[in-house]
């Protein structure tokens, strides 16, 4: 009798038991492993590309040691010509995705992204040839995983971690206001190390970016939808045409790409909190890179905060490829429009006169963009145009300028001078 209610406690225990881990597990989202790749699978999957376009693409790994502490990243070039003298001229773009093990999605665009470089796979409704052609004259880096140790932890069974291998945030150990800590400050999402630089992997983010001399560099990361510029550390963005510039392209990108959705400002301004000592502040302030960018690509708000798969990572596959798709042409805009828009900041703050001008380059944008959004989508074309008639006004104010200089050279000075204002 006694054994008979031994075994039937038994029974109601391990029902229990079974029935608790069910819960338990259903609160906490897994890694979707139909979508996402593991470490191995992704780093396996962009060596044979790189391997299948090798006259576009190329990969170094790059492996620095600390107190025992190893690391490793990889990152892959992507030019149409294999010469560096070529390739220092032209305009540079530093893209780094998975600085924190946990946001899983952000590689996943980068692979996507390398993956339509080659054209092995397309952006919906881009014309190719002219992708080329905008291509032809960049040199892009990408980093794919830069946190390659933490990211193993989040396999291993830690969903939230975000640091390294050794408990550090990646995005909190560079020089720019290192080690201030704010009053809600927690040391497991945000422990800036022992020191500026004190991480190997921030060591070779460094390196890259003092060898490459970015034009643009961009921070991919999830956990919200935001499009960010500097600063971090500071509720407030840089003074200046530059700032302008950054903020004109991300609000461009937010209509075209985020459908508005996405916050836009300075990290330190939009997100709620400072952040002291990231990557972007450090590009910004230090290496002078002149247009530098966070990217939050995805959050689920809803999400419990213990979830932290769900929480930063689409869990089904429509929203998981709409997102790459999404970023993948923000990305493209980027490619395609960043160096005009710092072409005129450069030649506005070498001229005067040229400043004018940038402000009607943006009459006429703010005019294009108005339009576009009446008549529903803004095309390639219409970019194309905008660029036109951009040149044709400089070359009309320019011809003007001379006609008027020859009118006045032929008739008598005096008339010439009295439309001049008195000193
Ligand atoms: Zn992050």
């Amino acid at each position: 009798m006694g054994f008979r209610y031994f075994v039937l406690f038994m029974f109601l225990r391990l029902f229990l038991i079974v029935n608790g881990r069910n819960l338990s597990e259903s609160s906490s989202t897994p890694i979707n492993q139909d979508l996402y790749h593991s470490s191995d699978a992704l780093e396996e999957q962009i060596r044979d590309l790189v391997s299948r376009h090798p006259n576009k693409l190329k990969i170094e790994t790059i492996k620095t040691q600390n107190k025992g502490y190893l690391a490793e990243i990889s990152v892959v070039t992507y030019s149409h010509s294999n010469n560096e003298i070529d390739n220092k001229s032209k305009f540079r773009i530093l893209l780094s995705f998975g600085q924190h093990g946990r946001e899983l999605i952000t590689t996943e665009l980068a692979l996507r992204l390398l993956s339509i470089l080659s054209e092995e796979q397309r952006i919906p409704n881009s014309d190719p040839v002219f992708l080329n052609r905008t291509l032809d004259n960049l040199v892009i880096k990408v980093v794919p995983m830069e946190n390659l140790n933490g990211r193993k932890l989040v396999e291993a069974g830690d969903l939230c971690e975000r640091r390294n291998g050794r408990g550090v945030d990646l995005n909190r150990n560079w020089s720019v206001d290192w080690g201030k800590k704010e009053k809600d400050y927690d040391p497991y999402e945000e422990n800036p190390g022992t020191g500026p630089f004190s991480e190997p992997e921030t060591q070779i983010m460094r390196k890259i970016s003092q060898s490459f001399d970015p034009h643009v560099w961009i921070n991919v990361h999830s956990g919200m939808e935001a499009l960010f510029m500097p600063y971090d550390h500071r509720n407030i963005t840089p003074d200046g045409l530059a700032s302008h510039v950054m903020r004109s392209l991300l609000e461009n990108l937010n209509d075209l790409h985020c459908q508005g959705r996405c916050l836009v400002g300075s990290g330190g301004g939009s997100v709620g909190y400072l952040a002291h000592g990231t990557a972007t502040d450090y590009m910004y302030e230090v290496a002078k890179v002149p247009m530098t960018f966070t990217f939050e690509i995805y959050g689920d708000t809803d999400a419990s905060s213990k979830d932290c798969f769900k929480m930063f990572n689409p869990t089904d596959t429509i929203t998981f490829n709409r997102v790459l798709n999404d970023w993948c042409g923000a990305f493209f805009t980027i490619f395609k429009t960043a160096k005009w828009r710092l072409d005129g900041t450069y030649s506005n703050t070498s001229n005067e006169k040229l400043g004018k001008l940038e402000s009607i380059d943006e009459y006429l944008e703010g005019y294009l963009m108005e339009r576009s959004s009446r008549y529903g989508k803004r095309t390639e074309v219409l970019e194309l145009g905008m660029q036109e008639i951009r040149t044709y006004f400089r070359l009309f104010l320019l011809s003007s300028v001379l006609l008027m200089f020859m009118f006045c050279s032929r008739i008598s000075k005096s008339k010439c001078t009295s439309i001049r204002p008195l000193a």
